[in-house]
């Protein structure tokens, strides 16, 4: 047990077998981004690209926003649409704050319909436990991904006297976490040849 959960399919003796991709690791749509999309008021679409540690191109999506459906009017209808074509479509809902009268956007996962503050565009797949392949874009429950902290991955297991020194001369021996993996976001297309985007066409293959 870690952190007070158990996963007794997936581990044995503090060990984590089985696929395992880490949410860090894989495209995120954050609803803040979508915000600022929805709150243009030049109702234009967005171009957003996810670059890896090489500035390589590793998934891009122009997003649309098809405005609210008429039987939901709190709501906004999403198109994100792939290289190769395929399209998803997101509902976005506006989330009343009763502290100062403001709202938030969270976005709805297509296949479970809870709403979140981000959807996630890849999935665990492929021949090795740690890839991924693109999906839908869901929560990060139903794409089954994991935190990276999960699991005590982030903390240096052991615990003897050397390493009790060790934190005593230098501090903790906990590693840092993860940033997650954010979309640069353009305005599309008048900022895509500035972004040098037509030269770096993403692939749609995850790694
Ligand atoms: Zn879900």
């Amino acid at each position: 047990m870690v952190n007070g959960r158990t996963y007794p399919r997936y581990r044995c003796g503090g060990r984590f077998f089985g696929r395992r991709v880490n949410c860090e690791r894989v495209p995120m749509l954050p609803a803040k981004v979508v915000r600022r999309i929805l709150d243009d008021p030049r109702k234009i679409s967005y171009l957003l690209i996810w670059r890896n540690d090489d500035g390589e191109v590793q998934e891009a999506v122009r997003v649309i926003s098809l405005g609210p459906p008429p039987y939901l009017p709190t709501a906004d209808s999403i198109e994100l649409k792939r290289t190769d074509g395929s399209v998803s479509h997101i509902r976005a809902i506006k989330w009343s704050l009763p502290r100062n009268g403001g709202y938030a956007i969270l976005l709805a996962c297509p296949f479970c319909c809870s709403l979140r503050r981000a959807l996630y565009g890849w999935e665990p797949g492929g021949r090795y436990t740690s890839r991924a392949q693109t999906c839908g874009w869901l929560c990060r429950r139903c794409a089954g991904l994991r935190y990276a902290s999960e699991g005590g991955a982030l903390v240096l297991r052991s615990r003897g006297r050397w390493f009790l020194a060790l934190e005593m001369q230098y501090g903790t021996t906990r590693s840092d976490r993860p940033e997650p993996w954010y979309p640069y976001v353009f305005s599309f297309p008048a900022d895509a040849p500035e972004a040098g985007l037509c030269a770096c066409l993403p692939k749609n293959h995850p790694p």
